[in-house]
């Protein structure tokens, strides 16, 4: 355990804590002056910045290029601000089974999984990293309950909050339907994945508590959370300067969904993010903060955008389906989880069960199937494999 990594992280916490009762103009205020600290520093310590926002030096935020990942690990060792950090050693060092927990004994390394496409990868320092801990911290602290331990043994341990992808959540719920499951969580945090309005209903059913949503990414620490008031996810303004933006990386107005969310996260240094793409889709929120906190609130991610099937429309061209379809169907089955894989022309779908599920059939579930049958009405002659193991 490090124990300066730890005082550091509890200090940030304070320091989170009294900003959430900041006023509207002293949030503003921060953003402005981070934002322009980070901006200095990006383009005096990074080679690929300097070229990257030449001439922008200036430019609002919302005129400078967007950081796609393929940019970033394309351009990795000109970005980084460290000249001794370099892709290929952080590539190795993250494939050596020996690897201790740091870098050349400084940096953090975080890495995607790689599931929408490349792999990126964030090496971080003491202050960096304490404040992605810390900005977790505060998603589960909004709770309204202190962090518990993530566990297997959850009946042995009976915790009091659960922290887990959205997925596990769901599954979760099944397994406490099922009466395999025998905890009373008094929170239930949910992260990573959609965390779908059927998910949702699962788990108020299993636990009678609302579960909390947290928005995060790997590359830049917590983004969102919801508070104790579940009236959306509040974005976390002194940390990051979120955009809503469409294809075009055009401003999306609040109550539009927007289709890429661009991140500028105002700690980052070893690696600045400015305005970074996630191609996750996100809504904000339009009127009046019904809370105290002065960060404004966001609607539920809707998933990624690069995850969208792209089928053949049958008035010619193509036709988007967006992830949120099938969940609105599948997540109603008694299954341990699902996939849907396209294969060209074809559409597979994957079922896996518990043996002895019995989960009470949800409310409405016939009303529900209308959704996605609307929605891949407009396809032309899709045949659909279904597979159940
Ligand atoms: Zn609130």
């Amino acid at each position: 355990m490090d124990v300066s990594l730890v005082s550091r992280v509890l200090w940030q916490r304070r320091v989170l804590r009294g900003r959430e009762r900041w006023s509207g103009a002293e949030l503003a205020a921060h953003q402005r002056r981070e934002e322009a600290r980070l901006r200095e520093f990006a383009v005096t310590r990074s080679p690929f910045y300097r070229r990257f926002h030449e001439g922008l030096e200036h430019a609002p935020l919302g005129e400078l290029p967007v950081l796609t990942k393929a940019t970033l690990m394309d351009n990795f060792d000109q970005i980084s601000t460290d000249p001794a950090l370099r892709l290929a050693g952080l590539q190795a060092y993250l494939e050596r089974p020996d690897a201790g927990p740091k870098f050349g004994s400084r940096y953090w390394v975080a890495a995607t999984s790689g599931s929408s496409g490349r792999k990126a990868v964030i090496p971080s320092t003491a202050a960096e990293w304490s404040a992605v801990i810390a900005s977790y911290g505060r998603a589960s602290e909004w709770t309204g309950w202190p962090l518990g331990e993530i566990v297997t043994r959850l009946n042995a341990l009976r915790p009091d909050v659960v922290v887990a992808y959205a997925s596990m959540v769901r599954a979760l719920a099944a397994e406490q339907a099922a009466g395999r499951l025998r905890i009373s969580p008094r929170a239930v945090n949910s992260s990573s994945e959609v965390l779908t309005p059927e998910a949702r209903m699962m788990a108020e059913r299993a636990w009678q508590v609302p579960p909390f949503n947290v928005y995060a990414a790997t590359e830049t620490g917590g983004i969102a959370a919801e508070c104790r008031y579940h009236h959306g996810m509040h974005l976390f303004e002194d940390l990051v300067i979120p955009e809503v933006v469409d294809d075009a990386y055009r401003p999306v107005p609040a109550g539009t969904p927007g289709t890429r969310l661009l991140v500028t996260v105002l700690a980052s240094r070893t690696i600045p993010l400015i305005r970074y793409e996630m191609t996750d889709r996100l809504v904000l929120a339009t009127g009046p903060n019904p809370c105290m906190l002065p960060f404004r609130l966001a609607g539920a991610v809707e998933g990624r955008t690069d995850d969208a099937l792209v089928l053949p429309a049958a008035r010619g061209g193509s036709i988007g389906i967006h992830p949120v379809v099938f969940h609105k169907v599948l997540d109603l089955l008694d299954a341990a989880g699902w996939q849907v894989r396209q294969e060209g022309t074809l559409l597979r779908l994957r079922c896996g069960y518990w043996p002895s599920t019995r989960y009470p059939p949800a409310p409405r579930a016939s009303g529900r199937w209308s959704s996605p049958s609307r929605s891949l009405a407009g396809c032309r002659g899709m045949p659909a494999v279904i597979r159940v193991r």
